[in-house]
């Protein structure tokens, strides 16, 4: 039943023609396993996520018409089959628009939220569509100059020479660098359309509400204002578009891009050899051919892969900016990463299941080099002390609780490994420093999938609904790491 991948039939590839939003079946997880592993270049969103469905589990990916023909022949259906979902190009004539001009004057106006607006309100921001990658910037400065948000700029640019902004949201006028533990990012992977939307909003209503003494409601999910209070004082820092260079591309040419821009590694005449994933680039057992099992794939080291990884730990500017906000704000204590497209909420660890018994099963042993990444064998599995599990876990299902409650649809919370490793992710990484280094504060990392599976593009009614389902999941994720505790 094993199929080898197509190189050069990838998605991508297709793109001028048809891409297709696929969904694999198995009865039995190992066989989705198998198939990921016999065809790890195909693109499976942010990373293979497989869900419960009818009895069935269900994989969700990308692939050309040439692919999907492929697998239909070759394929047997009674292990694996594969099912069309629908064509993504006839289904992005339907999707929201991208914002044109500058809504945000060049920051004279700043941004408001949807929880601090009736629903009434709603179809005038979802006309206006996705912000643009300027906007961006605009609506940063506007909520600088409107409610004296601290911003910066990272140190490192990006191969297009594009600045990375983040702000710094506090109850406190004076912003200290020791009194921030919340940590928030996204555009990470540019296709994911809405994610620097979903942050950037979430700060406004916070902001707004603090400022006006009022609540905020998303959906049937209601907050006070004592809770605002209580949130905006976790501190937040949050990088609102991390890869701005590939959100420029994406949004220019509305082809799923998902890498940054750097052309280090690129191969003549491929255009898809461009970029590196960059949550591929972190250094969690970033070299993967000599940390995980032959077997599997967490990564690619292949230029023209979704997943290509880069040239070194850390070699992009992105990643490097990323990580440097640890250095300027030592005590951050909880981290989400936000991408689309799934319905979940992951935690770590995203290498192997997790186990709380044997410490030597940990990610930096060289003698289990080799052995990660095979789910549910003995070879291996990644230690993690219980209390961290138990906090993890505790928060992530009030999270996925609160996003579920706003009334729009289901979301799973799971560990990030699920079904298929990763490695290089920043929500590992993150989670990873206070181990190989305890004098570093313990960070608990998250990956946060909004949107509906593999679907990047949403419609405007979708990127609503985006909008209130992560804002309140990030008022509930603030709110239990306030009551577990913000200091690691
Ligand atoms: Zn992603």
């Amino acid at each position: 039943m094993k199929v080898s991948a197509l190189l050069g039939l990838l998605p991508g590839a297709a793109l001028a023609s048809d891409v297709l939003n696929v969904a694999f079946y198995a009865k039995e997880r190992s066989q989705l396993f198998d198939f990921i592993s016999a065809n790890s270049e195909i693109d499976y969103g942010c990373r293979p996520v497989v869900m419960a469905a009818d009895g069935e589990h269900k994989l969700h990916a990308i692939i050309s018409e040439e692919h999907l023909h492929h697998f239909k022949r070759s394929l047997d259906p009674e292990l694996v089959r594969v099912e069309l979902l629908h064509s993504i190009n006839k289904r992005q004539e339907s999707t929201a628009p991208i914002g044109k001009g500058d809504r945000f004057k060049g920051g004279r106006i700043a941004p408001r939220g949807f929880g601090s607006r009736k629903p009434s309100e709603y179809a005038e921001l979802q006309r206006a569509g996705v912000f643009n990658a300027d906007e961006v910037y605009t609506a940063m400065k506007g909520l600088e100059r409107k409610y004296g948000m601290r911003l910066f700029t990272t140190p490192y640019k990006t191969f297009e020479g594009n600045k990375i902004i983040g702000g710094v949201a506090n109850k406190a006028q004076k912003v200290r660098k020791d009194k921030q533990y919340i940590y928030l990012t996204s555009g990470i992977h540019a296709r994911e359309r809405g994610g620097p939307d979903n942050l950037i909003y979430f700060i406004s209503d916070l902001l707004y509400a603090n400022k006006h003494r009022k609540g905020l409601t998303y959906g049937n999910k209601k907050y006070t204002n004592s809770q605002v209070k209580k949130v905006l004082g976790a501190g937040i820092v949050f990088i609102p578009m991390l890869n701005p260079d590939g959100v420029r591309h994406d949004q220019a040419n509305s082809n799923l891009w998902r890498k940054n821009r750097n052309p280090a590694s690129a191969i003549a005449g491929d255009p898809l050899s461009v970029g590196v994933d960059l949550n591929r680039n972190f250094d969690f057992l970033w070299n993967f051919t000599q940390k995980f099992d032959p077997s599997v794939s967490p990564a690619s080291t292949n230029p023209s892969s979704q997943a290509f990884y880069g040239t070194a730990p850390f070699s992009e500017p992105e990643s490097k900016d990323m990580a440097w906000v640890y250095t300027q704000y030592p005590n951050i204590h909880w981290y989400i990463d936000v991408h689309s497209a799934a319905g979940t909420l992951l935690y770590s660890w995203g290498d192997d299941n997790n186990q709380s018994h044997d410490r030597k099963q940990n990610l930096f042993n060289l003698a289990y080099d080799g052995k990660r990444g095979v789910v549910n064998d003995d070879l291996y599995n990644e230690y993690i002390d219980q209390c961290d599990w138990d906090n993890i876990r505790l928060a992530a299902n009030r999270t996925t609780d609160a996003m579920i409650g706003v009334g729009g649809r289901q979301y799973v919370p799971q560990q990030a490994v699920g079904l298929y490793p990763t490695s290089g992710a920043s929500d590992d990484w993150s989670f990873s420093r206070w181990h190989k280094d305890k004098r570093l504060t313990k960070v608990y990392g998250y990956t946060m999938e909004f949107g509906y599976a593999t679907n990047f593009y949403p419609s405007p009614e979708e990127y609503v609904q985006n909008v209130l389902d992560t804002n309140a999941g990030f008022m509930e994720f603030v709110l239990s790491a306030v009551e577990i505790g913000l200091k690691g």
